[in-house]
């Protein structure tokens, strides 16, 4: 039966079958050195639109970080931009996800229409496939982020705590907030495992009002905040989203870590 597969799949598998990791794969991070012998999990075989698939997951175990002191805060925006930054150096990093936004903008329309039609079958189906496209960006995006943090020389990144979200949520039309608080969780999915392999932390911070304070001076009034840009009677001027990720970067970590 011929079978399809691909690059990052194989460097995996070739991992669990035969222990040793191929060096020479582009996939390969020295970090990966002190992962443990994998363990193959639940497999799955089923069948998708006139294909069949077979899915597995593996398990192995990473020697617990010892973690520096240096962080970057990443600001998850609404329009799907995300942001994340270094405030010491003020290095930043912005996806500005224009072409993305087209598609949001196409599938928010659509499924508007199908809500209102309670075409659920069609719904469940526009929703597979945006989770698609949306799961591919926070796979770039994630990586993206790591290898950020990796030349900041910092070995946490700071994300806004989800459970928080819901006084985001009002922002957002209600057709779109399952989609929307889905493909935040998702970002945060990705960049937790590819930050444990590259042996960074993920820590999550209170994300109150951090949009409105000013990254420089502390000080926090929603004035401040006009549009894409933020100024601040101490002169700091930025733009806001920028200035959002440095303040997320400071925040304490509220994670409750197991020892
Ligand atoms: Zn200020």
């Amino acid at each position: 039966m011929p079978l399809k597969t691909n690059d990052y799949t194989i460097f995996w598998v070739g991992f669990l079958l035969t222990g040793k990791m191929d060096k020479t794969s582009r996939f390969y991070q020295s970090s990966y050195e002190t992962i443990s012998q994998p363990k193959k999990g639940n497999a799955q075989f089923f069948y998708k639109k006139g294909q069949w698939y077979f899915s597995f997951s593996l398990s192995f175990e990473i020697e617990s970080q010892k973690t520096g002191s240096k962080s970057i805060g990443v600001d998850r925006g609404l329009k799907y931009i995300t942001v994340a930054g270094e405030k010491e150096t003020g290095k930043y990093l912005a996806f500005n996800g224009k072409q993305l936004g087209h598609i949001r903008l196409r599938f928010s329309n659509l499924r508007r229409a199908l809500q209102q039609t309670k075409n659920i079958k069609a719904l469940k189906r526009l929703e597979n496939k945006e989770q698609r496209i949306l799961q591919y960006w926070n796979h770039v995006i994630s990586k993206k982020i790591i290898q950020f943090a990796k030349e900041c020389g910092a070995s946490i990144i700071k994300l806004e705590d989800l459970s928080f979200i819901r006084s985001m949520k009002k922002h957002w039309k209600r057709s779109d907030r399952n989609i929307h608080s889905w493909a935040f969780f998702d970002l945060e999915t990705k960049l937790t495992y590819k930050a444990q392999l590259a042996k960074l932390e993920v820590q999550k911070v209170n994300p109150y009002k951090t949009s409105q304070e000013c990254s420089s001076c502390g000080n926090t009034q929603k004035k401040n905040r006009r549009g894409s840009l933020y100024t601040c009677s101490c002169g700091h001027k930025q733009n806001a989203d920028v200035n959002a990720s440095f303040v997320i970067s400071t925040r304490p970590s509220i994670q409750t870590t197991a020892a």
